[in-house]
């Protein structure tokens, strides 16, 4: 489909508006990300959404309107709480969740009873809604799991071709997403921790909840918290300990990897040469770390990085927000640079067995960061079996490149293991190198899979499995 992009004008306003009320797509700026709006009370339009996000479509979305005096046409009764939090927050970076009336589509709320209203601030966002007269339902403008998009480049580059208009605007002031808080539970609870923090909302309500993400059954709680979220395509983790020490890591990962990391001012002149380093700002400016975050990460995957590496971050104020988002890039990965250790797997083309190990240990959350490499390489990408074995055991692989085994690969990972026994006998003369089954005292080969079929693959991805499941650093 062909995108029309529209300038921050009357004109280009109203001809924005205009394609949303005829059922359409449009991209508009706000002060938290960009988001991607449709007519709230237009099932097929809201649809759209979806397609163009590629967003599952349990996953609810927030509708925005000008001004609070709204909300009542589209949610049940409005308690004292929200009254509260609007007089004080709105507009702003803020989400109510409350009892939806029957006119919000269940598209909207994917099932629930419930709804997000949200009353953003930015100026063209708050004349586009004026000018759109119907509420729109809008989640942030990125493909569905990429990072969320801040500026008018970002929108352009996932977006273009899928959505009916873009409106140009400003970079997104905060950075980071509208702080959702439930007003339909006993005490309000914030399941998503954004641009309002949690000690603000505090001094308005009193008691306020943090949800923990999950129920007891496991469960999310916000239908958007399961999926995998603001992931660039390098493996991302957090990376603890002191300057000393992280610097001392990266060094060695920068020789075995590409690298990026994010990093406070404070600490840029220790990082090693031969890395690519992301400033988030200064240490004790929340602001600056949100507002920078999804654009480092869409740096990274600008450059084509293989491993990000990002701070611990703290838990206070704004700072909750971005650590969300960060440790959710990260997938909750977390290492300490004092102690973590390299692992190099090896076979013999890096496209099936070292391939998968690679991603499985990557997703085991122990404290250590694996690449993978083949003694014979001749092909760019991961065989399409193994891609689909390890993608059913949770982990992405179809951006792996299988990479030749070097000697200074080898000399520069703390341990290596291999597949069989026939390619540690052909390392010899390396002590770090021994069989992936002989590191967990066991004595078999991982048998290549290539050329089998699906289940062939299946097995030996968990094979490969059970095998760094027991692996003990
Ligand atoms: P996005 O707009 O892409 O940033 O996603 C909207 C976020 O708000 C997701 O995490 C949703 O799960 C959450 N959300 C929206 N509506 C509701 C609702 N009715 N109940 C709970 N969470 C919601
Ligand atoms: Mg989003």
């Amino acid at each position: 489909m062909e995108t029309r992009i529209f300038e921050n004008t009357r004109e280009g306003i109203k001809s924005a508006a205009t394609l949303i009320r005829s059922g359409e797509t449009v991209i508009f700026p706000t002060e938290t990300v960009y988001g991607l709006g449709a007519n709230a009370l237009d099932s097929l339009a809201v649809k759209k959404i979806f397609t163009a996000k590629g967003r599952p479509s349990d996953n609810p979305l927030i509708v925005h309107i000008a001004d609070f005096s709204e909300a009542e046409e589209f949610v049940e009764n409005i308690p004292h709480t929200a009254k509260l939090l609007a007089e004080k927050f709105c507009p702003g970076p803020i989400t109510m969740i409350l009892k939806k009336k029957a006119c919000i589509p269940a598209e909207v709320s994917a099932g629930l009873d419930t709804v997000g209203i949200r009353i953003p601030e930015n100026k063209i966002a708050r004349d586009f809604l004026k000018e759109c007269g119907v509420p729109v339902a809008a989640p942030s403008a990125n493909i569905s799991g990429r990072p969320s998009p801040t500026n008018f480049e970002h929108v352009f580059e996932d977006m273009n071709g899928r959505v009916a208009g873009i409106i140009k605007g400003e970079n997104s002031r905060v950075g980071v997403e509208s702080t959702v808080i439930d007003l339909t539970s006993d005490i309000p609870t914030v399941l998503r921790p954004g641009g309002i923090s949690v000690e603000e909302l505090s001094e308005v309500l009193g008691d306020v909840l943090v949800s923990s993400e999950l129920k007891d059954d496991g469960i999310p709680k916000a239908p958007g918290m399961k999926y995998k979220h603001y992931s660039p395509k390098g493996q991302t983790f957090i990376l603890k300990g002191n300057v000393t020490d992280v610097a001392g890591f990266l060094e060695k990962r920068s020789k075995v990897n590409s690298v990026s990391v994010l990093v406070f001012d404070e600490f840029i002149e220790y990082m090693p040469k031969g890395i690519n380093v992301i400033s988030l700002g200064g240490k004790d400016d929340p602001k600056s770390a949100a507002n920078r975050l999804f654009d480092a990460l869409r740096e990274c995957d600008a450059l084509g990085v293989r491993e990000i590496y990002a701070p611990e971050i703290p838990e206070q104020g704004l700072w909750r927000a971005v650590k969300n988002r960060l440790y959710k890039a990260a997938a909750a990965r977390i290492i300490d640079a004092k102690s973590a250790k390299s692992v190099l797997f090896v076979c013999t083309g890096n496209t099936c067995r070292s391939a998968m190990a690679e991603g499985i240990f990557n997703i085991s959350h122990k404290n250590a960061v694996a690449i993978s490499a083949g003694l014979f390489v001749n092909q760019s990408s991961a065989e399409e079996n193994a891609v689909k074995a390890a993608a059913e055991l949770g982990t992405d692989i179809k951006n792996h490149i299988p990479r030749q085994l070097t000697p200074e690969l080898i000399e520069n990972s703390d341990i290596v293991l291999t597949m069989t026994d026939s390619h540690k006998k052909s390392l010899v003369g390396f002590e770090n190198v021994i069989t992936i089954s002989g590191f967990v005292g066991e004595e078999k080969d991982v048998k290549d899979p290539y050329g089998g079929d699906m289940e062939v693959y299946r097995s030996c991805a968990r094979e490969i499995k059970e095998l760094i499941e027991k692996i003990k650093l």
